[in-house]
């Protein structure tokens, strides 16, 4: 069996004293073992709130208030808190845009490391010291003596999240939420960042659940992608053929507002409106009032998630058979 990771019919909620706000509605998707998928879609679509819920890092007022999540055979959605930590520490790791929050100011690198190190992997200072380098060293980082001393806010962006992906991946995980690594990056780095990653969970045979904005991004690091709309999953497709042929109208107005796909200097296109609070979303298809295609029926009917000939799926009443 190749399935490493089954979302089925996710729904994440959030109790608040306004009421409730589905954040994530009724999501389902399955990842290989080893496999690269994205998930994008804008801020607010519910992109973090589903790693979150995968990680099981949802709190008060957040529930999962539906669906099963099943790692390597296991319903995590029945977990102990105890068992949970256990899975994170050994088998799902992450990365996020940001490492200064997830690194502490007041330790140096190494410390934090080998901390990370040790507990992860039940092993001796001296042993995690030696695994920590080894890892600065596959993480590409050129001095790793002078790293190791530093202090997270002397070193650059992209070497922090150099030393985060180092952590992340130390232990092996079979899987890797990476939740915007590279947005706060430039490109050049944010490239370098990403070919890091890649090879280094090929060579792992981890899975990575790629989180962006920014289709771009992922265009020549992912297998498939599935985009993301007012807590759905609005499109499911091959990578290729996601750019070549995309089927939802939202997706296709991504692509447009993609500068890699504008080749031609051709001004670049944003979608219009914005996107619905999840406190807001609108009836029908959620994405109708900013819909270039939308029509009558799209006000009030609900698209379920339609199987294209392609292998592809689509949430578009255009899709219809
Ligand atoms: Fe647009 Fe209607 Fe399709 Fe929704 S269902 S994406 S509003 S055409
Ligand atoms: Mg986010």
């Amino acid at each position: 069996d190749q399935t490493l990771l089954e979302v089925e019919h996710l729904q994440t909620h959030f109790f608040t004293e306004n009421g409730v706000i589905p954040s994530i509605n009724d999501i389902s998707f399955s990842l290989n073992k080893g496999e690269i998928v994205a998930l994008v879609g804008e801020s607010g679509s519910g992109k973090s709130v589903t790693s979150m819920s995968i990680m099981g890092l949802i709190e008060d007022p957040g529930k999962i208030v539906n669906g099963n999540i099943i790692f390597d055979n296991q319903d995590l959605t029945s977990l102990t808190h105890k068992k949970y930590q256990k899975i994170r520490r050994n088998d799902m790791s992450m990365v996020f845009q940001e490492p200064l929050t997830a690194l502490n100011p007041v330790f140096s690198i190494g410390f934090q490391l080998i901390e990370t190190i040790k507990v992860q992997q039940k092993t001796n200072k001296k042993k995690a010291k030696e695994i920590a380098f080894e890892w600065l060293e596959k993480v590409r980082i050129p001095n790793p003596d002078k790293v190791f001393a530093s202090y997270p806010h002397e070193l650059s962006g992209g070497m922090r999240q150099r030393v985060m992906i180092a952590m992340a991946l130390s232990s092996r995980p079979r899987l890797l939420i990476a939740d915007e690594p590279t947005t706060a990056l430039d490109v050049t780095i944010q490239k370098q960042i990403l070919r890091l990653m890649k090879n280094l969970t090929k060579e792992l045979d981890t899975a990575i659940l790629f989180i962006t904005h920014d289709l771009g991004i992922v265009a020549e690091m992912v297998d498939r992608v599935m985009v993301m709309y007012g807590g759905e999953i609005v499109e499911k497709s091959d990578v290729k053929q996601l750019f070549h042929a995309p089927k939802h109208p939202y997706t296709e107005g991504l692509l447009k507002s993609t500068p890699k796909i504008n080749q031609w200097g051709e001004k670049l296109h944003a979608i219009s409106g914005t996107v619905p609070t999840p406190s807001n979303l609108p009836k029908g298809c959620k994405f109708h009032p900013r819909c270039p295609k939308a029509f009558d029926r799209c006000e009030t009917e609900h698209p379920p998630l339609i199987d294209h000939k392609d292998g592809s799926q689509v949430r578009c009443l255009l899709y219809e058979r």
